[in-house]
């Protein structure tokens, strides 16, 4: 189980311990809920995808985990950022990244997103023909044509993004027309879902990619100069999912572009990746504080936690299954009478885990639950008035926090 969790995770005297630190002390510290960011992990991550390929971009995809310290330290490691709001361009800005190395999405641009962009000299995805038009008005410089080949990638719908009838991206004669109406386009963006866990549609997003370019340059003469070829690749949170190494899947894709390009005899286009889950989510951890064990109807017997859908919603949204531990006794064996792990919010679906073996449970335990460092604390709320929880980023044996908790009076303060 511990290949779910961050590289430095060890268990030090029956304790899990993250970067040097044990759950425990950080539970003590920080309170709980937590997310608990290694920074090992993350920078480990972010050279994988540099030396995959290393004449690409790579840019992290924001919105997975939001934080000016991550998008700090993934900066250093060469990784800019895929910003998708004017929210998310602000916090590239304040991590010290500069327009040359933020691409700006979103399939409802404003004005204001258009202008932040264009000041800061950013690459700019279009994402529908009136685009095209506003962009240009608002003095953005460098823009790609997002086009949705058709794929049905094979992972939630909910996350698939490329299919026919997706809301995002241009249909094929859109994005010719896009680029018929702004010869000065630099090149094409697909991206056809997020936690892909095999390679087949991402391989065949590029040889999509390849026959359409193909295409364009039939009807228009236009050649895309860059291929964006946005993020996906997926982390497993559960033993069961099987695992893609970054080297392999971007190796993978490469070739494939390298190949299908040469075979339509078009030049090899500049590489932009977008990588975001693929990037902190092995690095961060939820930890929990049990708050009672119950047993109902049946044999279930319900853990309950001091968080739940608030600060991890994937769960309830796409049914994603996670693993977890108690970090204050790792080292006891789990008992075979199952359990789930419940949160504390008012619905029934607010279920964590469905069923997990664990040492008996009890009341003060601190559970750990791997895997978590994204599309968690990014797609959180404060649902029953429950305060989003702080981040803490460990490493040699320190903890500093990069995320302070919620209060119920910065909600309070919200209120007319
Ligand atoms: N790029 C685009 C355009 C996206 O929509 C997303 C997420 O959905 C990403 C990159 C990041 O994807 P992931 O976190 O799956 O790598």
């Amino acid at each position: 189980m511990l290949d779910l969790f961050p590289d430095t995770t060890r268990i030090e005297d029956g304790e899990l311990a993250i970067g040097g630190v044990r759950g425990s002390a950080l539970a003590a510290e920080f309170g709980t809920p937590l997310l608990v960011y290694d920074e090992e992990t993350i920078r480990a991550r972010a050279r994988a995808y540099r030396a995959a390929a290393p004449d690409a971009a790579v840019v992290y995809g924001t919105k997975a985990f939001p934080n000016v310290e991550v998008l700090r330290i993934l900066a250093e490691e060469g990784i800019g950022a895929d910003v998708s709001t004017l929210g998310e361009l602000r916090f590239a800005v304040a991590a010290g990244l500069g327009g040359d190395r933020i691409v700006v999405h979103g399939n409802n641009k404003s004005d204001e997103e258009l202008a932040a962009a264009a000041e800061l000299g950013a690459l700019v995805v279009v994402d529908s023909l009136e685009e095209v038009g506003r962009a240009r008005r608002a003095g953005v410089r460098r823009t790609l044509v997002r086009f949705t080949p058709g794929i049905e990638a094979n992972t939630h719908e909910a996350i698939r993004t490329a299919h026919h009838g997706s809301k995002f991206g241009l249909p094929a004669a859109d994005a010719i027309e896009a680029v018929r109406i702004a010869p000065e386009t630099e090149g094409l963006h697909v991206h056809i879902g997020s936690q892909l866990l095999d390679l087949d549609a991402a391989v065949l997003s590029v040889d999509w990619l390849a026959t359409f370019a193909a295409q364009v340059r039939a009807e228009t003469g236009w050649v895309p100069r860059t291929v964006d070829l946005g993020g996906g690749l997926g982390v497993r949170t559960s033993l069961d999912e099987p695992e893609l190494s970054i080297d392999a899947f971007v190796g993978r894709v490469l070739q494939e572009l390298g190949r299908a390009f040469a075979l339509e005899q078009l030049p090899l286009p500049a590489v932009v990746l977008e990588p975001g889950r693929s990037l902190v989510a092995r690095a961060g951890v939820t930890l929990y504080t049990v708050g009672s064990v119950k047993r109902v109807a049946g044999s279930t017997t319900y853990v309950a936690v001091d968080g739940g859908m608030s600060d991890n919603p994937r769960p309830a949204l796409y049914g994603a299954r996670y693993v977890a531990v108690l970090a204050n006794r790792a080292d006891e064996t789990a008992v075979s009478a199952p359990y789930a792990v419940a949160g504390k919010h008012c619905e029934s679906g607010d279920v964590l885990i469905e069923r997990i073996e664990l040492p008996q449970p009890v009341r003060g335990d601190i559970l750990a639950v791997p895997g978590t460092g994204a599309y968690t604390l990014s797609m959180s709320s404060s649902y029953n008035v429950v305060p989003r929880p702080a981040a803490v980023l460990v490493a040699d044996g320190h903890a500093r926090l990069i995320r302070r908790r919620e209060t119920i009076d910065d909600l309070l303060a919200l209120e007319a």
